[in-house]
């Protein structure tokens, strides 16, 4: 009898467990099913260069950063089914539609959620529908004048990035520093350094809470927490905190969820319902939440159902392996074609001027690896193989 693998989500984590797991479907007779509310893959950190591109050039560059699941899964041996989760029990999934699917093991890789329009709404789930929805919001953008962007985090960071120079920019961000987290002062001041020469206004160390506009209608007005300071702007990004999307963990799981994200043992399970698996951005451990990150636990748990497979089907106990943790890192772009890059702890490349080219080039290649299966596999696979080694190395030392 076939094992059914069920994945729930095709963001960095769900699609790269769903390809690694195509490669050994026939050895261990596996059916894999992978379900998501959208019809589309969309690579997420290319978004942001989406909302940059000249509007006669958005689809272009919108296409280039999406594959349709039901071409791309299928070649892959893959079962597509599009549907939202709403409940997890220790046998099935049960959709909003109430459809029901049984499973074997099941990898939950719901990935989190973002305001619009770095990620899809729920009535963006069509290819079309996202597209259109994208060119208005960029529509939008062309006829302001003031921008106020809310948050310097990551995603705060690349958008700013991609609007510097071109628009009367406001920056609020509730953090005293900028990314201290990833690359440390010298990432925080060369963000810092493109905003003053490009002459935004930058506030940090204060919240920004929505008022009511003037007009009512074309702008939209912020006032700041503590020097109380009102911001208007046409066009406003908010980007200042994900939300995991762990809805359907509530009913049977609740208390696994810390503040929503899963708590997860060293092998990704669920405590107490191992055969529940979750990566990606939903899960409560001490790692960033990037794209890197949820490729090399979905290359680790895929190296362990592997073993399972493997000993379930020789009638023995599997040996599982602890997730090391992977050293960060991250490239961000700054604007069309530069950007800044860290990898932890040797290689910081910040550039002149608006930032490095180098790291410009490094995020336009993984972004064409990501959309490439079969090479995205095999470059994860290497990456996770140095990153192992370096982590073990670490500890050792
Ligand atoms: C704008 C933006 C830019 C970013 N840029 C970078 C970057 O440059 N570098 C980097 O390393 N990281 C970046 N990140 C972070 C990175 O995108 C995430 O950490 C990564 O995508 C997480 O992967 P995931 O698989 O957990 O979730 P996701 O990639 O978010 O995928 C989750 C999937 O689950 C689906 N889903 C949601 N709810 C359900 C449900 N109930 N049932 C079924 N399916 C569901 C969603 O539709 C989605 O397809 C960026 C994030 C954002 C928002």
């Amino acid at each position: 009898m076939a094992t059914h693998i069920l994945i729930l989500g095709g963001g960095a984590a769900g699609i790269l467990s769903a390809l690694k797991l195509s490669t050994i479907k026939s050895r261990y007779d596996l059916e894999v099913t992978l379900v998501d509310p959208k019809s589309y893959f969309e690579y997420t950190p290319g978004i942001i260069s989406v909302l940059g591109t000249r509007l006669d050039e958005l689809e272009k560059r919108f296409e280039a950063i999406t594959q349709a699941y039901e071409t791309l899964l299928p070649s892959w041996g893959i079962k597509f089914v599009q549907g939202e989760v709403e409940e997890v029990n220790d046998s099935e999934v049960i959709l909003t539609s109430q459809t029901h699917l049984a499973y074997t093991y099941l990898i939950v890789a719901t990935g989190s959620s973002y305001p619009f329009p770095f990620k899809p709404t729920t009535t963006q789930l069509t290819y079309a529908e996202r597209l259109e929805a994208l060119r208005a919001d960029r529509a939008s953008l062309e006829a302001a004048e003031r921008v106020l962007c809310v948050g310097l985090g990551p995603v705060g960071v690349e958008m700013v990035g991609e609007l510097v120079g071109t628009k009367q920019l406001t920056v609020v961000h509730g953090g005293t520093e900028v990314l201290p987290r990833l690359g440390g002062e010298k990432f925080g001041n060369k963000v810092l350094s493109v905003l003053k020469k490009n002459h935004a206004h930058v506030i940090l160390g204060e919240k920004a809470e929505e008022q009511p506009s003037a007009d009512g209608q074309s702008t939209r007005a912020f006032v700041t927490d503590k020097t109380h300071q009102r911001l208007e702007a046409e066009k406003v990004y908010i980007s200042n905190g994900l939300l995991p999307n762990t809805r359907c963990l509530v009913r049977n799981y609740a208390a696994s969820l810390n503040r929503g994200f899963v708590r997860v043992n060293e092998y990704f399970q669920i405590p107490g319902h191992e055969k529940i698996f979750c990566i990606g951005d939903i899960i409560d451990i001490d790692e960033e939440k990037l794209y890197f990150t949820a490729h090399m636990q979905a290359v680790h748990l895929f190296k362990n159902l592997s073993a399972i497979l493997a000993a379930r089907s020789a009638g023995q106990e599997p040996t599982l392996a602890p997730y090391p943790g992977v050293r960060l890192a991250v490239v961000l772009s700054i604007g069309p074609s530069r950007g800044i890059t860290y990898i932890d702890p040797l290689v910081s490349m910040v550039g002149f001027g608006r930032g490095s080219l180098l790291a410009g080039v490094m995020k336009w290649c993984i972004e064409k690896i990501t959309m490439e299966p079969s090479i995205k596999m095999w470059i994860n696979e290497g990456l996770y193989f140095v990153q192992k080694h370096r982590t073990l190395k670490a500890k050792l030392d």
